[in-house]
């Protein structure tokens, strides 16, 4: 049968990634290749405990539609951990609850674009996002970036010559794929630029809360003046993923637009998940478990890069993130990534090929690497692999 499908899924290949990721998934792989929480730390008789209780307290109400901006104890909740935690008071009037902050990406681009409108993103971006937006046809302009974070002079660059830029794309936080956390100067500069133009921003934070070392920086949305800036949250990286639990706390007409959208999408984020992490928060302490979680990573992050420092050849260079999940190998010039990850198969360890991350721009140059997810001796032994295959290649 041939189907004849809207244009727009012309542009959804499956992913490079997820063909990837099948790949790593052999068990004899050490697989730097994925992006999970580390599944140990998910607190599962807690979760346990307190769903079986609030089915009992609650469970019609649980288990009945329910509006769509969300549960609103947990939107109380989400409020005041935006001010404590995200240094950003926001009004939990403007917080829509969501199914993972994913769905706020597709949200983003459904609200903003038009086929051939320009969408604007750091050089690399998360794959996800830009999976998200590609549905709805845009063209993407890549905003260089450097180990401060995005550079704003480029940005206002691409903003004078560029007509129909919708909005932008920025995860100024231990940015995934490079780890990267965006410099204070480099902040105030883009708030600088994007109230030049007006541009608008959705600014994704999975990882902010996950700091190892160092003073966190102000979100863009608290040095927000014009109502501009969006911040899309999430439960993934400190609680749980599978819960699917995230948010938008953006300008009101940003959210109301969103609540709009999440009506036809699914009407409401599962009643169900959203009272079980409101529950956990009730009874538990959330951020002794985030603390357990940074411990844990932190860890991880301090030996992977030890390791890779003993082990990889001079000239290859990696990104040392002071929080999240990830960090940026880049090869030597004249070496090949997609080599490299060939051989680091053969080698039975594996990281993700960095050209999927530039919605155009290829360079070949370099891989990301996952470490929350890997006890200490697959780190180390995973590093040896790649460090190999990295010699070979050279
Ligand atoms: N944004 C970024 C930058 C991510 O890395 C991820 C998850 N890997 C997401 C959004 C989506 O997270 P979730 O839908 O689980 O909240």
């Amino acid at each position: 049968m041939e189907y004849k499908f809207a244009s727009r899924m012309d542009r959804m290949k499956a992913s490079e990634i997820r063909e990837l990721l099948k790949l790593t998934a052999r068990p004899e792989i050490i697989s730097f290749a994925g992006g999970l929480p580390a599944p140990e730390l998910f607190p599962v008789k807690e979760i346990a405990q307190v769903s079986h209780d609030l089915v009992l307290k609650e469970g019609q109400k649980l288990l009945q539609y329910a509006t769509t901006e969300g549960r609103p104890t947990l939107r109380e909740k989400i409020a005041k951990r935006m001010t404590e935690k995200y240094g950003t008071p926001v009004d939990m009037n403007d917080i829509l609850i969501t199914t993972g902050s994913q769905q706020c990406l597709d949200f983003a681009g459904k609200l903003f674009l038009d086929p051939g409108d320009v969408v604007l993103c750091e050089s690399p971006s998360y794959l996800g996002a830009l999976n998200a937006f590609n549905a709805y046809q845009p063209v993407f302009k890549e905003v260089p970036t450097d180990g401060e974070g995005i550079i704003p002079e480029e940005l206002d660059k691409i903003l004078a010559t560029t007509p129909k830029c919708k909005f932008i794309y920025v995860i100024p936080d231990f940015q995934n794929p490079t780890g990267i956390c965006w410099s204070l100067e480099r902040r105030k500069k883009f708030i600088e630029v994007i109230n030049k133009y007006d541009l608008p921003v959705f600014e994704d934070n999975p990882y902010g809360e996950l700091r190892y070392r160092g003073e966190s920086f102000p979100t863009l949305k608290s040095m927000d003046t014009k109502g501009l800036v969006s911040f899309l949250g999430t439960f993934s990286k400190i609680f749980c993923p599978g819960l699917r639990l995230g948010w938008i706390a953006g300008p009101h007409t940003i959210v109301e637009k969103f609540v709009m959208i999440k009506q036809s999408a699914d009407l409401h984020t599962s009643n169900f998940d959203q009272g079980v992490a409101d529950a956990y928060m009730d009874t538990y302490d959330l951020d002794a478990h985030v603390k357990e979680i940074v411990e844990l990573y932190g860890h991880r992050r301090d030996l992977i890069l030890k390791t890779m420092e003993e082990e990889f050849p001079e000239g290859v260079e990696f990104t040392r993130p002071d929080g999240g999940l990830f960090l940026w190998v880049t090869v030597p010039e004249g070496v090949s990534a997609r080599k490299v990850f060939d051989k680091c198969i053969e080698q039975k360890v594996a990281a993700v090929i960095g050209d999927a991350f530039y919605p155009n721009d290829k360079t070949d140059r370099s891989l990301r690497v996952n470490y929350s997810c890997m006890p200490d001796d697959k780190i180390v032994e995973g590093v040896k692999r790649m460090a190999r295959a990295i010699k070979e290649c050279m």
